[in-house]
């Protein structure tokens, strides 16, 4: 008796047993011990930008309002990070905590409950109860809160070259969509250096993978829901669907072919079932579901 290709997909995990992929993570069948993993989001509000700085030299100076996600995953007991959004003084005085020049191209507006120390309570959660956080990458709308973990050990875990670009951009003074003051106790926090892939917990539930391009030391975040699909929470390493679709490089990016590279291993992710979470989307948030409620389970 012959095996159907359907056979075969039952058998062997999905693709994986048809082309011979099975050692790929985001192919892997694996369980996560069998511990649930499901993904929470929040809005640190939005940013007032223009259609070219997220979609290269397209519809110019038309009017975008997007959204600043971060992310919260449960593992079990364990809760991680996935960035921070934007600093509280945001809130309260973005033009004197991000400058003009900054403001004029993203202008944020944030209240102040919309903080990340805020935010997490929904979840019954403060900052030291983290098993660890992941950062994307050092701008202003990712990285704005690594002053509420001061004190505690949970472990930070950033790209070593996005590290060495932050401190570069930091020392030359300009204004750059790395804050300064963001990074003023990076030096007391539980900073933690990754030089590729991050499996956080050694089972594939949560992996970190570089996607440099946007920044030096970009990564985004694979994570396998305890529904068992995957999805690729991109981050600035893919804004929108449009610029996964359409092939459109990022308005803002450190490095252009690499951005472009990065687009396409995501598109044929996509093809192959891992669902990709663009954040800045409006289009794509519009009826999405936030914390305290489920965003993948
Ligand atoms: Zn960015």
């Amino acid at each position: 008796m012959g095996l159907s290709r359907r056979d075969l997909f039952k058998l062997g995990g999905g693709a994986a047993a048809v082309v011979g992929l099975s050692h790929f993570p985001i192919f892997s069948a694996r369980a996560s011990r069998g511990l649930e993993v499901e993904v929470y989001a929040f809005h640190c509000g939005i940013l007032k930008t223009q259609t070219q700085y997220i979609l290269k030299d397209t519809r110019v100076g038309v009017p975008f309002d997007i959204p600043v996600p971060f992310y919260l995953i449960r593992r079990g007991g364990d809760w991680v990070a996935y960035d921070m959004g934007n600093n509280a003084q945001v809130a309260v005085d973005p033009i004197g905590y991000w400058s003009q020049s900054v403001c004029e191209a993203y202008m944020p507006v944030m209240k102040p409950y919309e903080a990340f120390r805020i935010q997490i309570k929904k979840l019954g959660l403060k900052p030291e109860d983290l098993h660890a956080v992941i950062v994307s990458h050092g701008h202003l709308d990712h990285c704005g809160a690594l002053e509420d973990f001061v004190g505690t050990q949970v472990p930070i875990y950033i790209q070593k070259k996005e590290l060495e670009w932050v401190k570069a951009q930091v020392e030359s003074g300009k204004r750059t969509a790395y804050i300064p003051d963001d990074f003023k106790q990076l030096g007391e926090v539980n900073i933690q250096q990754v030089d590729g892939v991050l499996d956080l917990f050694g089972d594939q539930s949560v992996m970190a993978i570089p996607t440099v391009g946007h920044t030096p030391g970009h990564q985004s975040l694979l994570v396998r829901a305890s529904s068992g699909k995957n999805y690729i929470l991109a981050q600035d390493a893919c804004y929108t669907l449009e610029n996964m679709f359409a092939c459109i490089p990022p308005g803002l990016a450190h490095d252009i072919p690499d951005s472009m590279t990065n687009i396409y291993h995501f598109k044929a992710m996509s093809v192959i079932g891992a669902e990709l979470v663009p954040p800045h989307d409006p289009d794509w948030w519009a009826g999405k579901p936030l914390a305290p409620q489920k965003l993948i389970v």
